[in-house]
């Protein structure tokens, strides 16, 4: 019920998040020549998906069909909905599915372990608590968030030939690599069509599918952390790959005068501290893009660029003080577009 009113409100609200919604969106596509845009807008995973498909003609029927795998998506890792195979393993400790979403689980794995744990999907207890951007949030005591933490391991979660099981009482959240996945699984549908050219925004990560018209790029804004959510900080001048961002304005919790993020930090339970406020990755990977976000913006500025060397991804940082990091790989394809930030190392 709570949860039909909240698609509702933002059903109701669509047409003003269009661009307000997006953490990374695109600001044109600098086509000279343009080809028929069919856009869409529809709702998923808690967020407005935005669909922009570039053919030479109307291609609705593709939008329909990117907005059908985002939903079946959700429909299989959504940890409310009581038919989804996350709920069912939440609820069982165990569950047998198909080889994909196993192997989803099991990367995951391989993330915890190359990041030290600061990405856990194991953190489900800890986040139903602190439940941070639906209406039931609170802070919760600091006997609960101990017990909590007891049962955030991910060293216990395995997969075997398409079955996963957890470890005593854990349970499982893929709020941080859903919104990616759903890029990768629109890339693999869009790739069985005739379609060339498109823009995915799904909530914080973006599927940039093909190139801009005549190789040019799709200029791709990164939100002010600390602005308004159509403000900008800079620009990406990128293609065909996926943008994801983890920001801690996305989702706060404010009580007794403190605000408090949606990104926790599997060591103590609280909101992650790394000194940033936001982290924007850059790679062909839309579930990496994503993961590696997250396992960033809880690692900070030094122990990300060592993450994500390993994954060859790219990153814009943006630190509490306002100075922005930008990796190697990316810096010709980034300019600063605020007065209120500074290039570090400039
Ligand atoms: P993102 O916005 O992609 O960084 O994902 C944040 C979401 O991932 C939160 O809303 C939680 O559902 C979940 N989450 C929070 N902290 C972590 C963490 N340290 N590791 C994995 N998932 C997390
Ligand atoms: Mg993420």
């Amino acid at each position: 019920m709570e949860n039909r009113k909240t698609i509702k409100t933002l059903l109701v609200s669509a047409a003003v998040l269009l661009v307000a919604a997006l953490l990374v969106f695109v600001i044109n596509d600098s086509l000279d020549k343009k080809p028929v845009e069919t856009q869409k807008y529809c709702v998923a995973m808690g967020t407005v998906i935005t669909e922009k498909i570039y053919s030479d003609k109307d291609a609705s029927d593709v939008c329909d069909g990117v907005e059908k795998t985002i939903k079946n998506l959700e429909g299989v890792i959504s940890r409310r909905d009581e038919s989804s195979v996350i709920y069912s393993l939440n609820k069982n400790g165990k569950v047998k599915t198909d080889e994909k979403t196993a192997d989803v689980i099991s990367r995951c794995g391989e993330i915890y372990s190359d990041c030290g744990g600061a990405f856990d999907i194991t953190v489900g207890k800890l986040t139903s608590m602190w439940n941070i951007g639906e209406e039931n949030a609170r802070v919760p005591e600091e006997k609960e968030i101990k017990d909590a933490l007891t049962y955030v391991d991910g060293s216990l979660v395995k997969t075997n030939q398409g079955a996963v099981m957890l470890g005593e009482g854990q349970k499982v959240d893929l709020g941080a690599v859903g919104k990616g996945l759903a890029c990768d699984y629109v890339r693999d549908y869009l790739e069985t069509t005739p379609i060339k050219s498109a823009v995915i925004s799904v909530g914080g990560s973006v599927l940039l599918f093909g190139d801009s018209e005549k190789d040019k790029k799709w200029s791709v804004a990164v939100r002010d952390p600390s602005g308004e959510s159509d403000e900008y900080m800079g620009v990406l001048s990128l293609s065909d790959c996926c943008v994801s961002t983890s920001g801690d304005y996305e989702r706060v919790l404010e009580s007794d005068g403190k605000k408090y993020h949606h990104i926790l930090d599997p060591k103590t339970g609280y909101p992650s501290d790394s000194g940033l406020k936001s982290v924007t990755i850059v790679c062909d990977s839309g579930f990496l893009s994503d993961a590696l976000s997250t396992a960033c913006f809880v690692l900070g500025v030094k122990e990300g660029e060592k993450l994500l060397r390993k994954y060859n991804a790219e990153a814009v940082f943006i630190d509490n003080e306002n100075r922005v990091y930008v990796t190697d790989g990316l810096i010709s394809s980034f300019s600063l577009t605020s007065e209120g930030y500074t290039l570090a190392g400039e």
